[in-house]
Order: structure tokens, then sequence, then C-alpha cells
């Protein structure tokens, strides 16, 4: 059986993973063009992230190598654990989609405080995002999203 195109059998595992090890937050990437979303120009982006860090003595954990193998994503590392400490991998889940869809997969079998964690991410998210932020259509006085005002434009400036 299969949630969301997963194999429904893994799913506590990778909520139990995400409870334990896992990290919901929004990452602001910087990009050297500049980038036109909507009518905004921004040269920075917020991006959702899921997370899991884990030390590993003997190459990357297998735990983050199953996260990997179920969502996608990819893995970082080794860093230096510090002092005497085994060295830090992570799998990382990078995008509002893909995150999104992977919160909502291990969802029902989430803690409260990951479930806070990830509905504080998104919110985060689409308060930073530039498709989130009003601007102005450069024909007339309306004010509107960056989505919204592009169809405005097409049908009523066209
Ligand atoms: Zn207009």
């Amino acid at each position: 059986m299969t949630i969301l195109g997963l194999d429904i059998s893994q799913l506590p595992w990778a909520a139990g993973i995400a409870d334990g090890e896992g990290s919901f937050l929004v990452t602001t990437s910087v990009d050297k063009r500049r980038l036109t979303i909507g009518n905004l120009k921004t040269y920075s982006y917020p991006r959702p992230r899921f997370t899991v860090s884990q030390s590993g003595k003997n190459g990357i954990p297998q735990m983050l190598t199953r996260m990997k193998s179920l969502f996608g994503g990819f893995i970082r590392g080794p860093y230096d654990g510090g002092g005497k400490r085994a060295p830090i991998y992570q799998w990382c889940l990078h995008g509002h989609e893909r995150v999104q869809w992977a919160m909502a997969a291990i969802w029902p079998w989430l803690g409260d405080v990951k479930r806070e964690q990830a509905i504080h991410c998104l919110t985060e998210y689409r308060k930073r995002s530039p498709m989130n932020k009003p601007s102005k259509c450069p024909h007339c006085e309306l004010v509107a999203r960056p989505g919204p005002l592009a169809t405005h434009i097409r049908w009523k400036h066209k």
C-alpha cells in the first residue's frame, strides 16, 4: 500500500527519524543572477528544507541512505564532528513541493514538536517567498501577488 507514492510500511519509521534527528527549516539561498519572480526582482529566495543529521564512524549512516532512497534528496558530509567525535553526515531534501510532500506522508505518525516545527517552516516560507509578496501592476493601480498579477496583466492589458 502506498501513500503519496511512498511505501506506507516505511513511513512510521521515517516519522520516528524526523522526530528524533530531523529538522524542518527555511534557509535563504542566494543566486548570483538576479531572479525575476512574477514582476519582483530578487537575488535571494527562501527554501524549505527537511534534514536529518547523524554521525558515522564508518561512512554514511544507513539511516540517511534509507531516507534518501525513500524521499530522494541528497547526502552531504562528512563534516568534522569536533574533538574525538565521529564525523557528521546530513541528508537533505530541498524545495517547497518536495518538503511539503514528505511532511504530508509522515504526518500521521509525526510527534507534536515536529508537527509544530513543520507548520512553522511552511508559514515562514510563505511569509518570505517573493511569490507571496504583493506587487503593483505596471499599467494600473492594482496590487496583487505576482502569480495573480501576471494573469491580470495578460487579461487586462494584452
Ligand atoms: Zn493592471
